[in-house]
């Protein structure tokens, strides 16, 4: 049993007369604190997954069970804290409120969870001590992400699911975002699923699972994950 275990987990769009089988019988483990990569192609159904394991997604068939709990036993009221408390969020494009300063993105979701850290001090750890007080379209993609990121570790979550964190980057950003984004994964010994078509960023992670057409087609447990330079 890892910290994530998802076994035969099936999920069936239907499209019209046309029936996807966007996960098709996925089986894999995550093992606490560390920090994985699902890895393939556009449509190999990556995001499917990771709506299923952050709880904004039922799979039709099969189990997703996080820290030894099935998502798909929890109650409502138990759904809502799950993705609250024990789930941190990155996405592709930031989704950070644009109304609201860095540090107000980053309390509106830490005042939900009982164990956040003060915005201001992981703001800190990102690199934006200076920037904190403006607004979202006032900083570049890089500092937006970083922004993100420390949304997302501020609650402590027991796991963090990023999807495509380094996509809208350039390489040298992305880079950058992608070394925080471990750094901060492991100070706060948070459970890391990150999903992307970007090969290159197979080589830091622990495990990687290959997916292909819904399918695993592969993982491989990665003895010696190289750092970033
Ligand atoms: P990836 O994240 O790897 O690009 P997705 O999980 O987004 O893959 O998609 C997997 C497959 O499921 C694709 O064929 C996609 O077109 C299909 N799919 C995803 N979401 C939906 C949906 N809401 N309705 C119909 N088909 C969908
Ligand atoms: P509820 O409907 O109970 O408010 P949500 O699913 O809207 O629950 O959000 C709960 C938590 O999940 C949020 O605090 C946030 O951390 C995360 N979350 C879910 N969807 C998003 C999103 N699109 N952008 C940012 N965070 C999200």
């Amino acid at each position: 049993m890892g910290f994530i275990d998802v076994v035969d987990e099936c999920k069936r769009y239907r499209s019209g007369s046309q029936l996807v089988e966007a996960n098709d019988h996925v089986t894999f483990s995550v093992e606490q604190g560390e920090f994985a990569i699902v890895l393939g192609p556009s449509g190999a159904g990556k995001s499917t997954l990771l709506n299923i394991l952050g709880g904004m997604d039922t799979c039709d068939e099969g189990s997703a069970i996080v820290d030894g709990r099935n998502i798909a036993d929890l109650s409502a009221r138990e759904l809502t804290r799950y993705r609250r408390t024990d789930v941190g969020f990155v996405f592709q494009f930031y989704n950070l409120v644009p109304n609201l300063t860095a540090r107000e993105n980053v309390e509106l979701a830490s005042e939900i969870a009982p164990r956040a850290l003060d915005a201001a001090e992981v703001l800190g750890m990102v690199g934006l001590e200076a920037r904190m007080d403006n607004l979202p379209a006032q900083l570049s993609g890089g500092e937006q992400q970083r922004v993100a990121i420390a949304r997302a570790v501020a609650k402590r979550p027991k796991v963090l699911l990023c999807d495509e964190p380094t996509g809208a980057l350039d390489d040298r950003t992305g880079k950058q975002i992608l070394k925080l984004l471990h750094d901060m994964s492991r100070l706060h010994g948070a459970t890391t699923v990150v999903v992307t078509h970007n090969s290159a960023l197979a080589a830091i992670a622990d495990r990687v699972v290959h997916m292909r057409d819904g399918r695993v087609v592969g993982v491989e447990r990665n003895a010696c994950p190289r750092p970033i330079d």
